[in-house]
């Protein structure tokens, strides 16, 4: 059996073990030593973000049963993509496959971030009261599946190896469950690691209520990205204990942590609510932050 046969037949034990170890792992971290207090029981918090993890797995599998390795194996037979026209170095063609992609996933998350329409659906991943490894995984159903269509896309485009992409979804996977852990790495390590990937504390400021950290540190797994493109924010400004995880217009828990407050998120309110923050927005990336 060649690699990608194996990968084929065995991707959805793959992501599961990954998934259920890293859970594990950070879910004991948080248990030892959280980073914050937590605002809304944990029960509810978990049964309502993992029960949308699962809604969303599901409806996955049944409109992209072939789902994102499929696809590559298909573009791989019809010799579709950069990296299928080229030859070049299987190694080389996974590890720059695998850093491309992790760039397109950037560009979407500061997408979804400024078009309106696209926000709200991607508001349901802010509007979490809280910070942990939970939060890293809930996604309103309809963003998961446009992110899917734009990953058949990319893959379609680029022809990467199957084996990119497993290493791509598992990696990025894991590196989300532990930058969105409620844990915090002592000062020395966690400055030498954001030179190359995304901590807790660095995405954290991605989670506060204030317009102008909510839209800074959109990378989930290379830390470059924000760097190189003006997007990367060191600390949030009340500090990691003083600021305030969420959105302003959803606070309560029926709302924001309850999946069918989730799932109904996108269609409340008028679009033209955002303009102030746009506004807002505008001013604090021009520097007048406190003109709000
Ligand atoms: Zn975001
Ligand atoms: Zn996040």
């Amino acid at each position: 059996m060649d690699i990608n046969e194996f990968i084929m037949s065995n991707e959805m034990l793959i992501r599961v073990v990954f998934f259920f170890g890293m859970l594990g792992i950070m879910a004991l971290w948080e248990i030892v030593a959280p980073r914050r207090a937590l605002t809304v029981s944990k029960s509810v918090r978990w049964i309502n973000n993992l029960g949308l993890v699962f809604f969303n797995s599901l409806l996955l599998r049944l409109l992209f049963p072939a789902a994102a390795v499929g696809m590559a194996a298909f573009a791989n037979e019809q010799g579709w993509g950069i990296f299928n026209y080229y030859e070049i170095p299987f190694w080389l063609s996974v590890m720059v496959s695998v850093i491309a992609m992790d760039f397109i996933i950037y560009l979407q998350h500061v997408m979804v971030h400024a078009v309106p329409v696209l926000w709200r659906l991607h508001r349901v991943h802010h509007a979490d009261l809280d910070y942990d490894v939970t939060t890293g995984a809930r996604f309103h159903p309809i963003e998961i599946i446009i992110s899917m269509l734009i990953k058949l896309a990319t893959i379609a485009v680029m022809g990467p190896p199957v084996l990119a992409i497993i290493i791509f979804e598992v990696l990025l996977n894991a590196m989300a469950m532990f930058n969105h852990g409620n844990v915090g790495l002592p000062e020395w390590l966690d400055k030498p690691l954001r030179f190359f990937v995304v901590t807790p504390d660095m995405h954290r400021v991605h989670h506060s209520i204030e317009d102008d950290e909510a839209n800074s540190n959109f990378g989930f797994n290379l830390s470059w990205w924000d760097r190189l493109f003006g997007t990367y924010r060191e600390q949030p400004r009340a500090g990691h204990l003083g600021m305030t995880i969420g959105i302003r217009n959803f606070r309560s828990v029926k709302q924001a942590s309850w999946i069918s407050g989730m799932l109904l998120m996108p269609f409340i309110g008028k679009l033209s609510g955002y303009v102030i923050n746009r506004r807002q927005w505008n001013n604090a990336t021009e520097g007048n932050i406190d003109e709000k």
